[in-house]
């Protein structure tokens, strides 16, 4: 399977077109997507269109950017001008973005080629893709089983091979959870890393755009794209973006790895938490050491998540009202009965009920007993981090206690696919880097392993990450009948 440093050297050398590139992206997902049903919309013509403009200069010698013909493929939560955006949600069908997300230019200044928009849970509220409003991604893997969300549609193009690599975002887990389910690497940057600018908005002080690859290797050459300070978002981090791909070289000698001991406990699954600690064994062969922890974090992160993710959620979703986006619900008699017929109409049963739980919780009387608790929550797990980077270079675990459930399995029980997150909401409540990486195959699923990190230490992770691959090939597995590239 060739790299995207690979794929882009013959780009460079014209062995390759990049018309070539993106008209064989487009006959894989001819050939797999009306199965995995990983794409809202296409971009072919504007792809292509694209790909013979950088052909034309390849040809001419002009000095490209590190990517330029990469195609990739952006969850349908990011913006790109003069496409759609849906979010996934009948509220945004029809809505066109009249700009660019910072994270998309900095693709397409790299001269990668955005091919399609993917699919997700409704407005990234989810763990499954079921919440789409439009239809449901299935798992590459076993199309009776979930890819995982919110950014399923991302993670099951990659790990179908249509593209190689895909933006997503990552609010409690959307990356790294679908990352796992489809046997892929996802990676969310550190809070701030990645500019939000274009991003619609769901818990804005957890919300981050991050990658899915094969390779961390890949994952690297694409961060060091995407990362870095943008004026467009206040959030947005002023740190200089070290060359990530560089940092992939030496050893993981010394390296100290702790391990939060209730997420090798009963919760997980036996053949999950086997392949973890066969990780654990191959990183202690490589020169690693590891602990097991106590970290109450992870205990607190759901309550805590589904107090202030939807809270946050009430507030950015509330502009849309059928003023400004798109839909607007007909035949409403006044000015109000028209904002509740849109919004009543226009989310799906999942985005409602996120919206009434952060109303509450916000509403006087309250707010003290849950938003403002929930908040001390969240600094005691920051500090609880803090503290265990003092002593351990990363926290190692199960990205997710169980490989990818059957589709219909959770739907019908929000508190059940709420515990999917369970391992992945701590570092998006301390704002950390975190990334999932495949470690083997239970009965033909994937299995990850987490890898976190201090804040802004992207480095030691996608070094740690990478030479895991090295010493290993459960990256390079592929579903059945999928070809890589
Ligand atoms: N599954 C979690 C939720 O439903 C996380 C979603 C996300 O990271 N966007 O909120």
């Amino acid at each position: 399977m060739r790299s995207l440093l690979e794929l882009n050297k013959e780009l460079k050398e014209r062995t390759l077109t990049c018309t070539a590139l993106v008209e064989d992206v487009f006959k894989r997902i001819q050939a797999t997507d009306a199965k995995v049903k990983a794409y809202v919309s296409l971009m072919e013509s504007q792809a292509l269109e694209q790909a013979h403009k950088l052909d034309v200069r390849f040809d001419k010698g002009d000095a490209l950017g590190p990517l330029a013909g990469i195609p990739l493929a952006v969850k349908d939560n990011i913006c790109i001008k003069q496409t759609r955006t849906t979010c996934s949600s009948k509220m945004l069908e029809k809505y066109i973005s009249p700009f660019t997300a910072t994270s998309v230019q900095n693709c397409l200044d790299a001269g990668m080629i955005p091919i399609g928009k993917t699919n997700l849970d409704e407005f990234a509220m989810g763990s499954s893709t079921e919440n789409s409003a439009f239809f449901t991604t299935r798992n590459p893997w076993h199309t009776d089983h979930a890819p995982g969300g919110s950014s399923g549609g991302s993670a099951a193009t990659v790990a179908a091979a249509q593209v190689p690599v895909s933006l997503g975002s990552d609010t409690g887990g959307s990356i790294r959870q679908p990352a796992s389910f489809c046997g892929v690497v996802g990676v969310k940057p550190t809070y701030g890393r990645v500019s939000r600018y274009g991003l619609v908005a769901f818990a804005s002080s957890l919300d981050q755009i991050g990658t899915f690859s094969r390779s961390v290797e890949d994952a690297a050459a694409f961060l060091n794209v995407i990362c870095g300070h943008d004026r467009h978002d206040a959030t947005s981090l002023l740190a200089p973006v070290p060359d990530f791909t560089a940092a992939l070289q030496g050893d993981v000698n010394g390296l100290r790895i702790a391990v939060p001991n209730y997420l090798l406990g009963d919760m997980i699954d036996d053949a999950v938490k086997e392949r973890v600690i066969a990780a654990l064994d191959r990183f202690k062969r490589m020169g690693a050491t590891w602990d097991s922890v106590e970290m109450d974090s992870f205990k607190a992160a759901i309550a805590t998540y589904y107090i202030l993710a939807p809270a946050e959620a009430s507030s950015n979703l509330a502009r849309f009202d059928g003023v400004r986006y798109t839909y607007r619900a007909e035949g409403a008699q006044s000015l109000k009965e028209m904002f509740a017929k849109t919004r009543g109409e226009g989310f799906g049963p999942e985005v409602k009920r996120r919206i009434i739980l952060g109303t509450y919780v916000l509403s006087s009387g309250y707010y003290d007993a849950f938003y403002l608790k929930a908040q001390k929550a969240r600094t005691l797990i920051k500090e609880e981090f803090d503290r265990v980077f003092q002593d351990y270079d990363l926290v190692l675990n199960p990205t997710t206690a169980t490989t990818a459930f059957k589709l219909g399995e959770k739907s019908g029980d929000p508190l059940q696919m709420y515990l999917s997150d369970i391992a992945t909401i701590p570092a998006n409540m301390a704002g950390l880097p975190a990334m999932s990486l495949p470690c083997g195959l239970s009965d033909g699923l994937p299995v990850g392993f987490q890898l976190t990190a201090k804040a802004l230490d992207e480095e030691t992770l996608l070094k740690a990450g990478y030479l895991y691959q090295k010493e290993t090939a459960y990256h390079q597995a592929l579903p059945e009948g999928i070809h890589g590239f």
